[in-house]
């Protein structure tokens, strides 16, 4: 069979474009080749949680597998049938479990029979989907799918001491339903969730009122975690529409003040509900590969990242899925079909 050569510099140069590769080599049993992995970072190749992904796409199919080990900016990726069980991995370091799940999902969804997975690492990371967005945001939106998806989050874990848990149920999919998402509808109801681990609870709260100083009444959760889960401290601003729910987070670090932190969330959240769009930036890279596995699907966002694109460029290396992106009125529209 014909391999896939693919150039991991390409577009933000990150981690997705192997991520979405391992996937769709899974699935369609298309072996691939990649280099010059995370070129565009500043710690380049493999870190824990791509090698993670790496053997955990592997043990899930039975792939041979080139380039497997730390550092490495080059892999060939031949895989085998996929098998549906009950799966463990863990990074070891606080390196995104969501990330690895949602490299794993997917090829579940063309397994034998249905799955388990559990990924320890961390699970509310700067730069990769907080465990509550894949639960609140993305998980209902492939049930509308036709996905069967049970997403738990069992333990917080925050960079840099990792230890946290997800646990994901998963069956075969048996008739993809087409999703459209045009407009969120009329926003219902806005939340903060303070997050805080080995950290005073003050800090989360300061973060809530400040959140709800730039985008007006919203309910507050405080979440105190027992103090050997952290420390770690996020703010997530949870937005609720009738089509769907949005979440912006960003993660407190040390010295750096609760205001801050509430800002940049609170900020992307304005931008968002501003925007009449009907998902962000990260949903809308996040949603592509299951549009593309489901042949059709189309939604609004109100900005195109470099994630989206070069997520597309892989998936049409992959799918004979037609992409088009369109601008309209101040937002964009992704349709796939
Ligand atoms: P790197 O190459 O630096 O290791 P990475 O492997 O962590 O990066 P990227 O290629 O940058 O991964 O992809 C990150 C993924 O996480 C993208 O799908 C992006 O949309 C998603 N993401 C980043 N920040 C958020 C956020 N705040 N909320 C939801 N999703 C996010």
């Amino acid at each position: 069979m014909e391999w896939i050569e693919l150039d991991g510099s390409r577009g933000e140069g990150g981690g997705q474009i192997l991520r979405t590769a391992l996937s769709l080599s899974m699935i369609t049993g298309i072996p691939f080749a990649i280099e010059r992995i995370r070129a565009g970072r500043r710690k380049p190749g493999l870190l824990r949680q791509h090698l993670t992904a790496v053997q955990a796409a592997a043990a899930v199919c039975g792939a041979q597998v080139e380039g497997a080990v730390p550092g490495s900016q080059r892999l060939r990726f031949q895989p085998g049938p996929i098998r549906g069980g009950d799966y463990a991995f863990a990074i070891g370091s606080a390196g995104s479990s969501t990330l690895v799940l949602q490299t794993v999902l997917p090829a579940l969804w063309y397994a034998d029979g249905p799955s388990t997975l559990r990924v320890s690492g961390g699970t509310h990371n700067p730069a990769a989907p907080p465990a509550d967005f894949l639960i609140r945001c993305w998980q209902p939106l492939l049930q509308r799918m036709g996905v069967t998806l049970d997403i738990q989050l069992l333990r917080h874990g925050f960079y840099p001491a990792g230890g946290g848990e997800v646990l994901a149920s998963t069956a075969p999919v048996t008739a993809w339903q087409p999703l459209q998402l045009e407009s969120p509808g009329p926003l219902q109801r806005t939340r903060a969730i303070g997050v805080v681990s080995g950290v005073p609870a003050e800090i989360a709260k300061r973060e809530m009122q400040r959140a709800a100083s730039s985008l007006g009444p919203l309910d507050e959760e405080l979440r105190v975690l027992p103090a050997n889960e952290g420390p770690g401290n996020v703010l997530m601003v949870v937005l609720e529409y009738p089509e769907l729910t949005e979440l912006f987070s960003a993660c407190g670090e040390r010295g750096l003040p609760a205001e801050t932190v509430a800002d940049q969330a609170a900020r992307e959240a304005r931008h968002y509900r501003d925007s009449g769009a009907a998902v962000g930036e990260h949903l809308a890279d996040q949603l592509l590969l299951p549009m593309a596995l489901a042949g059709q699907g189309s939604f609004t966002t109100h900005r195109l990242s470099s994630h989206l694109h070069s997520n597309m460029e892989v998936i049409g290396k992959f799918l004979a899925v037609d992409m088009e992106t369109r601008e309209m009125a101040g937002c964009y529209r992704v349709e796939l079909g």
